[in-house]
């Protein structure tokens, strides 16, 4: 991978010698350079590097401030700085490396050593940049389903519990949907549980097609599936919910499974500083609304009303707006 380095140093002839002693070891495809700390900085923000070699002693903007301007920016705080200081001073040294820097090289510098400390130094940045990497993919794995890609329900529940702590803190109301295919286990009789499979990943993608960018669609398990509303009324969950029973109503699908017309029922819940409640009696108001869909005749949407416990349906809501 290529690599890039910054040098900042107030003298034109150093930075032409530590490019010097850098090149013939090929470490690096792009050299860049500046005269203080400040355009240091500014090189820095609009082309980012793998490492810096900074001069301490500058006019203006010093070593030690360009560490400190560093230090306010979180996303930089990998990239290692080794300092470059003509003072064989172990106070200035010893604060270079409280502030920050990840090494120091003493002026005038031997060729080897500073070769030497700038691929170690590359070295433990690639790790941790993979690392971090490696970090991000686990992350994003723990929280995803498989065989969907939507999250799961570890990341579902994690996820309503902050909405809720949220939506108690600011008010406004969190809607939560439930759906869950009708008739599931006669898909997997009639076409086998790999088309089943399919099935799942075609309703996940067209769950997710009919919500917002910042709602939150999980598979809650088997063959149920959850979306999680922020900023979201009951009436507005409803219609969202009612939308997603038409869209999947509607879909055709392809060979083998061509013929196939498939349903869903959804339970919808919406809470609020009015209406709280934990989040397993949240989750159980939308499953009770659920069932009452699946008992009323599925392909519908029913909602969990705070003032009735949620017995008029959800259609007759829709129908009366
Ligand atoms: P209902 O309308 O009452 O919901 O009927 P249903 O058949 O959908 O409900 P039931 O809970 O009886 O069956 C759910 C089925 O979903 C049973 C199970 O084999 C199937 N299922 C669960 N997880 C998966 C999966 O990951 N892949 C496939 N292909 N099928 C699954
Ligand atoms: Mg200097
Ligand atoms: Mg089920
Ligand atoms: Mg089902």
């Amino acid at each position: 991978m290529p690599s890039s380095v910054l040098i900042i140093d107030d003298s034109a002839a150093i930075r032409k010698q530590i490019i010097k002693a850098l090149e013939p070891y090929g470490l690096f495809t792009c050299y860049h350079e500046a005269e203080d700390g400040l355009a240091g900085f500014k090189k820095f923000l609009s082309s980012p590097v793998d490492i810096v070699l900074c001069d301490l002693e500058m006019p203006l903007i010093d070593g030690f401030k360009f560490l400190g301007m560093l230090k306010g920016r979180p996303e930089f705080q990998d990239v290692p700085v080794i300092l470059l200081t003509s003072v064989n001073d172990q106070i200035m040294k010893t604060r270079g490396l409280e502030q920050g820097a990840s090494d120091y090289i003493t002026k005038p510098f031997d060729h080897e050593e500073l070769t030497a400390r700038v691929r170690i130094h590359l070295k433990l940045k690639k790790l941790q940049d993979e690392l971090k990497r490696a970090n991000k993919l686990l992350l994003e794995l723990s929280n995803t389903d498989q065989l969907t890609g939507l999250y799961n329900r570890r990341y579902m529940m994690e996820s309503l519990d902050k909405e809720m702590q949220r939506t108690l803190r600011k008010g406004g109301n969190t809607s939560l949907i439930l759906l869950d295919i009708d008739h599931f286990k006669r898909v997997n009789d009639r076409f086998g549980h790999l088309q089943g499979d399919a099935v799942l990943q075609k309703i996940a993608l067209q769950l997710q097609k009919e919500l917002r960018s910042y709602d939150c669609a999980a598979r809650y398990g088997g063959e149920e599936f959850v979306a999680i509303l922020p900023d979201s009324s009951l009436q507005d969950a409803v219609f969202v919910a009612d939308r997603i029973r038409r869209a999947v109503q509607a879909t055709r699908f392809s060979a083998p499974l061509v013929g196939l017309t498939l349903t869903v029922s959804l339970g919808v819940a919406s809470f609020s500083q009015e209406h709280p409640s934990t989040i397993d009696g949240f989750i159980k108001q939308a499953d009770d609304a659920l069932y009452r869909a699946k008992d009323n005749g599925r392909n519908r949407v029913e909602c969990h009303t705070p003032e009735n416990g949620g017995i008029p349906s959800a259609e007759t809501e829709l129908h009366t707006r």
